[in-house]
């Protein structure tokens, strides 16, 4: 199947628009390379049915279509309301309880019940992505807070609370996310969101659960509460990697703040050599036109340029009117960007105290010299993925195309920035391997004879080893 070649990598979500077998064809032949399943919404049985035709798809495309499970995290709701909406007048009070109720103008049901001991008045209260605001005035500390409407309007249930100023006592993982983690470590996905992180244990219970589970699925912290910001090196410390939440993100904090907050998250992801995707509102206009708006254009354009990894499309793809349409438009500003102007290769600082030093050096160094003759390709090997990760992080010009006998890798590579991989299980001699891949490379049209090549691998050439000889090769 022809894709388009480009290095920023695009997740869509996949909801009632784009869950069956052609449409989704068509979204990977468009330059798909994730699909998220949100698992705020939508039941298992229909997850289930979206995971088996992707695989379906990788099995007989020969395509690596990666999955991200998104869990729900600890995100507060509230209830059902009376006639589906009620509306909050602003100046006037109504409670918000912990006992189940259907809201109406007296009071409203929240899904957290902890609420009335961990709220302070004063506090502010957001509702439905912060369309509307409230003020507490005060709390029983038991069941019930009375509250202030600040900005008011047409409260629908099951609407999303952020409260930006409250420390939230919720745990991390909600019994629903462990259903949900289970099932997507059930279907081998090679990547799990995890929403409103908090803090670096967050991301090791999670991680430690799936080692438990035997399984190798990979973490993504969702960057979306201030505290996760206060927290933000100790995160990416321990994930495997990250995705910018704009959408939270943009109400939990002062959303004047998501501009710098994303390029300076985007600059610690790089330097430690994890990827992250920036999401939300991409080519939000597109839900509903087949054209986006300039500014929209802008946002893809700039987050590109930013360095992120991948760029994510939610209600576009989800639930939008032209997700195939919505994908070309992203594709097509993503190859411009990156054909024109793109800052290429960046030479990094490496930590010499660091337990992978060594090898370290040799992915930076393999990276310099494709700069230096100007290679078409830097060709690895890797059975743990390591190679690829330090490789992609510094963005080389020339395309990363990775060397695994680990399959379930090669979908998780495909968040990579940069990487294309493939699958390789014969290690007999070093030079027999070099000689095979970069002749399949050949064969897939992917370099030409008279092509400058750097090959990376570990010698003695075996299944598991660190990343120690670098080649400078010319095809044939
Ligand atoms: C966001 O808030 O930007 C986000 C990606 O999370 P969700 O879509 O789960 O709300």
């Amino acid at each position: 199947m022809k894709i388009p070649q480009k290095r920023t990598k695009i997740v869509a979500t996949l909801g009632p628009a784009t869950s069956n077998k052609d449409v989704l064809l068509s979204l990977i032949k468009s330059g798909v390379d994730v699909c998220r399943l949100n698992f705020s919404h939508g039941k298992q049985e229909d997850h289930q049915k979206v995971i088996d035709i992707i695989r379906e798809i990788n099995n007989k495309y020969k395509t690596n279509i990666g999955i991200l499970a998104d869990l729900q995290g600890p995100k507060i709701r509230i209830g059902l309301v009376k006639d589906g909406g009620i509306n909050l007048i602003n100046g006037t009070q109504i409670k918000i309880t912990t006992n189940e109720c259907i809201g109406d103008d007296n009071q409203i049901y929240i899904t957290y019940p902890a609420f009335p001991q961990d709220v302070k008045a004063g506090e502010v209260i957001l509702l439905d992505d912060g369309k509307l605001q409230m003020r507490v005035v005060e709390t029983n500390r038991k069941d019930t807070v009375i509250c202030e409407v600040v900005h008011g309007g047409i409260l629908t249930s099951r609407k999303g609370v952020n409260l930006p100023n409250t420390k939230v006592s919720i745990p991390s993982l909600t019994e629903e996310d462990l259903v949900n983690l289970d099932f997507a470590l059930a279907n081998d996905v090679e990547w799990i969101g995890l929403s409103f992180v908090r803090k670096s244990e967050d991301i090791i219970d999670l991680k430690r659960i799936i080692s438990r589970s035997g399984k190798t699925s990979r973490v993504i912290a969702k960057i979306e509460k201030p505290e996760a910001i206060d927290n933000i090196d100790s995160i990416i410390a321990v994930t495997d990697g990250v995705m910018v939440a704009r959408g939270d993100l943009g109400v939990e904090c002062p959303m004047q703040e998501v501009p710098v907050l994303q390029k300076m998250i985007i600059q610690k992801c790089s330097k430690a050599s994890k990827p992250v995707i920036v999401a939300t509102q991409m080519l939000e206009s597109m839900i509903t036109t087949p054209r986006p708006t300039r500014a929209e254009v802008n946002d893809v354009a700039n987050s590109v340029l930013d360095g992120a990894d991948a760029v994510m499309l939610s209600g576009e793809t989800s639930v939008g009117d032209f997700p195939q349409i919505v994908i070309e438009t992203m594709s097509n500003i993503i190859t411009h960007v990156e054909n024109t102007s793109y800052p290429y290769y960046k030479n990094k600082e490496l930590d010499e105290n660091c337990p992978t030093y060594m090898a370290d050096a040799v992915c930076s160094s393999a990276v310099f010299l494709a700069d230096k003759t100007k290679a078409a390709g830097i060709i690895a090997m890797t059975s743990s993925g390591y190679t690829a990760f330090q490789i992609s992080s510094q963005r080389p010009k020339a395309n990363t195309y990775i060397f695994t006998s680990n399959r379930n890798l090669l979908n998780t590579l495909s968040l990579l920035w940069g990487v294309r991989g493939f699958y390789y299980d014969k290690f007999d001699s070093t030079d027999k391997t070099i000689s095979e891949v970069n002749n399949i490379l050949k064969a897939e049209k992917l370099v030409e004879s008279g092509d400058v090549v750097i090959n990376t691998a570990s010698i003695p050439i075996q299944k598991k080893g660190k990343t120690n000889m670098i080649k400078v090769n010319i095809i044939d």
